[in-house]
């Protein structure tokens, strides 16, 4: 692959393989391992006909795409977003058999995604689309086989009906064929907090790595959805001063510290900032080159760029979101010196608490949500350490080394298993 030839700025994918070949060839990746793990093992395009409330038909496409279910049913969330690509849905899907693979849950990687604005939907036609979509994905999905989940644009409310449309198919209750259910369903305690109670273990190992006190660092939040609040909350828990957190419209910026109690009662009642004042309107551009200690993107793909990278002044960044940092960009700021925390590792305590509650769905038994969040935190310190071990042994970036990981990891149970022919 010549890596200088990819559009690695705004295809995801081609962001992906970049850092995939990066690893693969520290590792001297056999030819035939290489081309199986950069392409999907399965995908699939579904047309989803939904009737409006105006009585019109709307037809919607929908993706699921297993990028590997070598060791263990595909996993990863379900997107509903207008922005969604085939391209997108590929790496995403990648990205979880990388994240499974360096927490060492085992999963393999998968995807879905449907072109819709979830936002403007009425409830009714949101769960039509997702019942419907749930069918025409029937045969791939399944506790054994792929196990969905939330991701941008879905929550637990829309893996209930997944959860329920497929129960009715096979005739009997199956909760574990998606994660992120309610808890009365089957969800797992501590489910909904996972990623960003991780994004903020993550960033105080990253700290403590880079020798900085947490009390004595500011952070600005990119997001204010699920990640990005629990990431703002988690980090203030942690005695950093957050200083800016942002919606898709603009961010609010307080250089003395946001009221994050403020911040946390709004965000419980509403999507977004608007209405609330506790701080100077900015812009998203502003948030990520503020003169701050710690960046957390926690919102969406290709938001530090080879545009922005050299005005960054975080120390270190955190990646809440999949694939927030193109590649140009990761080597601009490598250059200055920052610590970039790779999404693949950053941002797995959500997958990490998919796979407890999968386990106490198969089980039966259920954990209270002390239980989930000690086993969350020694596993991902755990893999935080073995990140960075790799990282050290090799010099080589975080993200290198987590890919190093994750690559080594995936490709052993190839050679173990063969190809069946
Ligand atoms: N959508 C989440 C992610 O990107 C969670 C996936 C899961 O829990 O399966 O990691």
């Amino acid at each position: 692959m010549n890596r200088d030839q990819l559009n690695t700025e705004d295809n995801p994918l081609e962001a992906m393989l970049y850092h995939f070949d990066v690893a693969a060839r520290k590792l001297a990746l056999d030819e035939g391992l290489y081309q199986i793990l950069t392409v999907p093992d399965r995908e699939i395009r579904v047309s989803i006909p939904v009737q409006m409330h105006d009585g019109s038909l709307q037809v919607f496409a929908g993706y699921r795409v297993q990028h590997s279910v070598a060791r263990g049913p595909g996993k990863g969330g379900i997107r509903f977003a207008p922005t969604v690509t085939i391209d997108e849905v590929r790496a995403l899907a990648a990205w979880m058999t990388w994240k499974c693979a360096v927490v060492n849950v085992p999963f393999g990687g998968a995807k879905g995604g449907v072109i819709c604005e979830p936002q403007s939907l009425t409830d009714t036609e949101l769960e039509q689309l997702t019942r419907r979509y749930t069918a025409a994905i029937i045969d791939l999905i399944g506790p054994e086989r792929d196990v969905p989940a939330p991701d941008m644009g879905t929550n637990p409310k829309v893996m209930a009906w997944i959860m329920d449309t497929y129960s009715m198919h096979v005739r009997h209750s199956s909760p574990g064929v998606v994660t992120g259910k309610p808890l009365e369903l089957g969800g797992s305690h501590g489910r909904i907090r996972a990623t960003g109670y991780g994004v903020g273990l993550m960033t105080r190992e990253s700290l403590y790595r880079q020798g900085l006190d947490p009390k004595q660092c500011t952070c600005a939040v990119q997001g204010c959805g699920n990640v990005g609040s629990v990431s703002a909350e988690s980090l203030h828990a942690l005695g950093l001063k957050v200083v800016a957190i942002s919606d898709i419209d603009g961010a609010l910026y307080n250089p003395d510290g946001l009221d994050m109690g403020a911040v946390r009662a709004h965000l419980r009642d509403h999507r977004d900032l608007s209405g609330l004042d506790c701080g100077d309107r900015i812009s998203n551009a502003d948030l990520i080159t503020l003169d701050v200690d710690v960046l957390i993107p926690a919102a969406t793909e290709n938001v530090i760029t080879k545009d922005n990278a050299a005005d960054v002044k975080a120390k270190v960044i955190v990646e809440g979101a999949n694939g927030p940092t193109t590649p140009v960009a990761e080597n601009i700021l490598e250059e200055k010196g920052v610590f970039i925390l790779p999404d693949v590792l950053a941002n797995a305590g959500g997958v990490t608490v998919s796979y407890f509650e999968w386990v106490q769905n198969r089980l039966g038994y259920y954990w209270d949500e002390r239980d989930v969040n000690t086993r969350l935190e020694r596993i991902m310190v755990d893999s935080f350490q073995e990140v960075c071990g790799i990282a050290d042994r090799h010099e080589v970036s975080a993200r290198t080394a987590a890919y190093m990981l994750a690559i080594d990891r995936v490709s052993a149970v190839y050679k173990l298993r063969g190809i069946y022919a």
